[in-house]
């Protein structure tokens, strides 16, 4: 199988997340999987480089503030192709303009639309696990742009569709969608499954558990999606 997984910030944040993150896909890719990970920037580096881009003057220059944001990501995905070498796999960093994953052309909230190299398609038939930055794309001249906070799930969603990938399973910080934020409500429900629609809703409320048009691009593909937690074993939930 071909399977996407992506790791969100807080399970990147430290040393050891890493290396826990790069044994759950070394794991799966023993099995024989080809193996594409999907990486968000470690813990809250996106926060803390918008904060640094806001002390200029000139902070409204949206072509410079994605350029910025999207930098969190590319520590991520090397960071994490070194925690894979040390574990003896063959691994691959790639970023946006290395994949070439273009978007549409709106800053901080941009769409993915097509790979435009076979760079990925090379690296997995070399045998590699490719680790691949979330958030980031490229647009029709060639500028980076970002995909909107939170918007590595929405990468992890294009890049199933893209590459006819399996599966698409995202690891976060809590084990699977409730009916509201855990974190807030100790008596949230989690759900085994729930439907496109509802998730959509939970999305447009707020949810951040997964950027609402990852959902939408999945609805579109009819790509089922697996919520589970990177540090807890279990099934989540699946999004179908
Ligand atoms: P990641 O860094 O893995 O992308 P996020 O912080 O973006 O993680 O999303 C996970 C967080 O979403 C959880 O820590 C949780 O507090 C929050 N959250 C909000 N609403 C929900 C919900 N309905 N179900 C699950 N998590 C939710
Ligand atoms: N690092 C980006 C953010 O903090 C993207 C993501 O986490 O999905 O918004
Ligand atoms: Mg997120």
């Amino acid at each position: 199988m071909r399977i996407v997984q992506k790791f969100g910030g807080s399970s990147l944040a430290n040393r050891e997340r890493i290396e826990n993150a790069a044994r759950r896909i070394a794991h799966s890719a023993r099995e024989g999987n080809q193996m594409i990970a999907v990486v968000s920037a470690p813990g809250d580096t996106t926060d803390r480089l918008a904060k640094l881009g806001q002390e200029f003057p000139c902070a409204a220059s949206a072509r410079e503030q994605d350029a910025l944001l999207g930098a969190g990501e590319q520590i991520s995905a090397a960071l994490l192709a070194l925690a894979l070498q040390s574990l003896g796999q063959r691994a691959v960093s790639l970023n946006a303009w290395q994949m070439a994953l273009r978007t549409d052309g709106h800053y901080a909230d941009a769409v993915p639309l097509r790979l435009e190299s076979t760079r990925i398609e090379q690296e997995l038939a070399a045998g590699k696990i490719v680790v691949a930055t979330g958030f980031q794309g490229l647009d029709g001249e060639g500028n980076l742009t970002t995909l909107g906070r939170g918007g590595s799930d929405t990468t992890a969603v294009a890049l199933t569709a893209l590459l006819h990938a399996d599966r698409c399973e995202i690891y976060t910080d809590v084990d699977g969608v409730y009916d509201r934020d855990p974190r807030l409500f100790p008596e949230a429900k989690r759900f085994e499954r729930i439907g496109y629609e509802e998730m959509i809703d939970l999305a447009r409320a707020g949810a951040q558990v997964l950027h609402l048009r990852s959902v939408e691009m999945a609805k579109a593909y009819r790509i089922p999606i697996y919520v589970r937690s990177s540090f807890r074993p279990g099934a989540g939930t699946v999004v179908e």
